[in-house]
């Protein structure tokens, strides 16, 4: 029998064979002709391991070891397996491939769970295709209505139902899922940042989503003839906003926590060479794990406004939008964690700055999230890679969770 690392391999190996862009990346659209190959070979592998397959109408692939106790909700576990256009081979595939090798290392092992485990691909996740994004996450919790499904179509306008029917899929299947038929949802996904390369660790056990919150500040001075105007009677709206800007780093830097903090976009009024600025209007988006590093920037950042608010000067800030940080459920961290001891597996944790399917699941079920480091922190590029050790390093610690999670009577 080959090597849990050797199976993971070409398990990623064959899937990226399925592109619409061979030689340039990973391009699998939903429900397309690249989707219809991948998906049969997702299901091949799912009943490979002794799981019963279906799909519902969203086109999501489940495939579920029944549990001893008669309708016990399940410990479901996968990602999405859709790409982004030009995409890398693991953004998606890495969390399916993981959840089929534990189905695996449970039928192998012949083992007999309390409560169902369900693999789960997923959909449209990226929203390449469709849109929006999260599309079998949200169409599965009801945060996606089925109008709202119906009436996405793609750039050709084509809708979600006629290329569904296309790969011969039933869209008229049932979408939405109680919650209580899921006792838990456990993903693994790439990084996509540098964070877990650089400290050389091979698993980080997710603690948040990332809050975020992002102000438009408007800085208001003076205007002027940048000829005739001395420097000291000048209210410069740009050189104000300029020392704020370059401010702004430190006031995270102290909080840290993996806070950051940026500013994107900078309009200068009147905008003209010639004329000293009247106005600057720029934005800061901060992101953090713990609403209460957010708090402390807020409250930090209007201090340092008040300071510039002199000399003419006025700083006016406004917030534009506040997402809380989301933490996923503590008792499943606590049992990714102690699963990695037991297995001598090092971690750390790490907070998620992006969104992912777990995200939608952690309001509607208990959710755990490991990441593996992503070479040179790319992702959504033909050079995204990732090592099919650490990929058989959270699949071990999947194992042993899941076997916790679904109460595996004997082995
Ligand atoms: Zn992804």
């Amino acid at each position: 029998m080959k090597k849990l690392t050797e199976r993971i391999e070409h398990h990623i190996e064959e899937l990226s064979k399925y592109t619409a862009t061979p030689g340039n990346g990973t391009t699998r659209l939903s429900y397309s002709h690249e989707d219809l190959q991948a998906r049969n070979y997702i299901k091949q592998q799912m009943q490979a391991s002794g799981l019963t397959v279906r799909e519902d109408g969203l086109g999501n692939i489940f495939g579920k070891l029944d549990g001893t106790i008669e309708g016990a909700p399940s410990v479901m576990i996968g990602s999405h397996f859709d790409s982004v256009p030009n995409g890398g081979a693991y953004d998606g595939p890495a969390g399916v491939v993981a959840a089929f090798e534990v189905a695996e290392l449970f039928h192998q092992n012949n083992l007999k769970p309390k409560y169902p485990l369900e693999v789960v691909a997923l959909v449209e996740e990226e929203g390449a295709r469709f849109g929006g994004g999260l599309m079998g996450s949200r169409g599965m919790t009801g945060l996606l209505s089925e109008e709202e499904f119906k009436s996405l179509t793609d750039k050709d306008g084509i809708s979600t139902v006629e290329a569904m029917q296309k790969i011969g899929l039933d869209s008229s299947l049932p979408k939405e899922r109680d919650s209580k038929t899921m006792k838990a949802f456990l993903e693994l996904h790439i990084e996509q940042g540098p964070i877990l390369e650089e400290k050389n660790i091979s698993i980080g056990v997710v603690e948040a989503i990332v809050g975020l919150t992002q102000f438009e500040v408007t800085v208001t001075g003076k205007a002027g003839h940048a000829g005739t105007t001395p420097m000291d009677r000048r209210t410069d709206a740009l050189v104000a906003a300029a020392k704020i800007i370059s401010q702004l780093p430190e006031l995270v830097i102290q909080e840290g926590n993996g806070t950051v903090i940026t500013t994107g976009r900078l309009n200068v009024f009147p905008n003209g060479a010639n004329v000293i600025p009247d106005k600057v209007v720029f934005t800061v988006d901060i992101r953090s794990g713990k609403e209460a590093n957010v708090q402390n920037i807020i409250k930090n950042m209007h201090e340092l406004f008040g300071t510039h608010n002199q000399n003419g000067i006025e700083v006016v800030a406004e917030q534009r939008l506040y997402m809380q940080p989301k933490e996923l459920n503590q008792g499943i961290r606590s049992l990714l964690k102690e699963s990695s001891t037991e297995l001598d597996i090092p971690y750390c944790s790490i907070d998620s700055g992006a969104g992912h399917d777990a995200m939608v699941f952690s309001d509607f079920t208990d959710v755990g999230m490991l990441f593996i480091p992503s070479k040179a922190g790319l992702s959504h590029c033909p050079e995204e890679w990732s090592d099919a050790e650490h990929i058989a390093q959270a699949v071990e610690i999947f194992y042993e969770t899941a076997k916790k999670l679904t109460e595996v009577e004997s082995e």
